[in-house]
């Protein structure tokens, strides 16, 4: 017979929501349960932003170098790609293990395997060791997504953003298919490394939720680095040919040759792999679906994170957000609905473009005022030689910033001073009065107004 266990929460998917979720449950003393069916962690810290960054760094390394080059540096840095990837690795590698031991140290139950619903209080846990049954008084789901493929002959050539991040060698030509922010940071990353690097995009435009003008200029800076970008073109059929190459037909134009394929065309929920209809919960295609306080169609089950169908962006930190949301109902802490803070997204592309609040190209709908400032020739910039560096304030009538769109190699950084600012509902006034290091990224905030 089949074990059966039961806990007060259980929560399935140990992803950055998962494991936020966990840790307040057990704060608040109840007993809890997180079950994973590949890596402790998730997403992110595995194959996802964390690993991402400590490529770009060694790319970002050599592009503040060349800034300078010629301004007292001499010399040309080049990537060693393999000794970064291991680089990479080496953080990465320990992330499951540790992340496990850290949730048993503190006395949450792991159970590993994958999970799903035989009715709407029990899951079925395939284990190592065979089956376990796990039941709950409430669930939150947090399953996340994974990668979008394509239907056409030769799609198992391609790789995925996964395998791109563990890349052992960076081949001469990349192709990248899709235009959205995983694309532009791979493609900017294999430019960097000193790759070839084509983009095939199927609509005409890249990065849909950003203000275009910004989008153009990046466009043009990637451009610079030496990627081309194919629009309004998808990718018919791959074919290996006998050297190892590859080559696309393409809905438009001529096929392309090529060494490596990587597929960035989007994401799907993992809700699939749940049996939710078991436990009378709803999806669609944008996710589970899920009321204003987290709720599914069954009242016990929550979902939070990449898998939720909520109105804000798929990023780690609206997961988090969400999932001590999600337990902050079930604890009965809240009785409000959800209500987010400003979110800041970044493409960690070369340079970076951040966005935060009321999108530049919607501000004159509200009445919002849209300023823009170039400040390539501000000190902060002057001093690192970075050739673009731009920044869209959006400011109500009382000329408190309620959005911002960074374009630079500090966007990353600034962006979050404007989202400080945006939930703080900072004006001119607030922002003079308090005093940032000089001369710094923060220190210059007060222009912005
Ligand atoms: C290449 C890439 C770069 C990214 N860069 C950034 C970035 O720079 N900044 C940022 O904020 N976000 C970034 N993201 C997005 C970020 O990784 C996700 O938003 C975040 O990981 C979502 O957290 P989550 O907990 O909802 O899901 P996940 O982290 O995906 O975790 C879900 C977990 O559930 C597990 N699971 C799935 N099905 C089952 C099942 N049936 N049973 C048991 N377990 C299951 C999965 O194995 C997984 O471990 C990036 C994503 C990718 C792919």
């Amino acid at each position: 017979m089949t074990e059966t266990k039961h806990y007060d929460v259980a929560i399935i998917g140990a992803g950055p929501a998962g494991l936020a979720a966990a840790d307040d449950v057990k704060r608040a003393g109840k007993s809890v349960v997180v079950i994973e069916k590949y890596l402790w962690g998730g997403t992110c810290p595995n194959y996802g932003c964390d690993p991402k960054k400590i490529l770009l760094a060694g790319i970002e390394a050599k592009e503040s170098f060349d800034f300078l080059a010629g301004d007292g540096l001499l010399g040309d840095v080049k990537i060693e790609w393999p000794a970064l990837m291991a680089r990479k690795t080496h953080f990465t590698e320990s992330i499951p293990e540790r992340t496990q031991s850290q949730l048993e140290s503190v006395g949450i139950t792991t159970l590993y395997g994958p999970a799903h619903f035989i009715n709407k209080d029990t899951v079925v846990v395939h284990g190592v060791a065979g089956d376990l049954e796990v039941q709950a008084t409430d669930w939150v789901v947090s399953v996340g997504q994974r990668p979008a493929t394509l239907d056409i002959p030769g799609a198992e050539l391609s790789i995925d953003s996964e395998a791109f991040l563990s890349l052992p060698e960076m081949p001469q030509h990349v192709t990248i298919v899709g235009g959205g922010y995983i694309a532009i940071e791979f493609a900017g990353i294999a430019a960097g490394a000193g790759a070839e690097v084509t983009l095939i995009i199927r609509d005409s435009e890249l990065l849909k939720d950003f203000d275009s003008q910004y989008v153009d200029i990046l466009t043009k800076e990637l451009e610079k680095r030496g990627i081309k970008f194919y629009y309004n073109t998808e990718v018919t059929a791959i074919t290996e040919n006998a050297d190892k190459s590859l080559t696309l037909d393409l809905s438009f134009g001529q096929p392309l040759t090529t060494d490596l394929v990587v597929l960035a065309i989007g994401r799907v929920g993992n809700s699939d792999t749940l049996a939710l209809e078991n436990a009378g919960v709803e999806t669609d295609r944008r996710g589970i679906n899920v009321d204003n306080f987290l709720r599914t169609d069954n009242p016990h089950i929550y979902a939070a994170g990449d898998v939720a169908n909520t109105p804000v962006p798929r990023i780690t930190t609206a997961g988090y957000f969400e999932a001590r949301y999600a337990v902050s109902v079930i604890l009965g802490q809240t009785d409000q609905p959800i209500r987010y803070p400003a979110i800041p997204v970044v493409v960690y592309a070369t340079p970076k473009l951040a966005t935060v609040g009321v999108p530049t190209e919607i501000a004159a709908n509200y009445g919002y005022t849209v300023t823009e400032l170039d400040m390539t020739s501000w000190f902060s910039y002057y001093r690192t030689g970075e050739p673009v560096a731009r920044t869209k304030v959006v400011l109500d009538a009382q000329k408190h910033l309620v959005g911002a769109t960074v374009l630079g190699s500090h966007a990353d950084e600034l962006i979050n001073y404007f989202t400080e600012a945006i939930n703080n509902g900072d004006g001119y006034q607030e922002i003079r009065d308090r005093l940032y290091a000089y001369p710094t990224i923060a220190s210059d905030l007060e222009y912005f107004f």
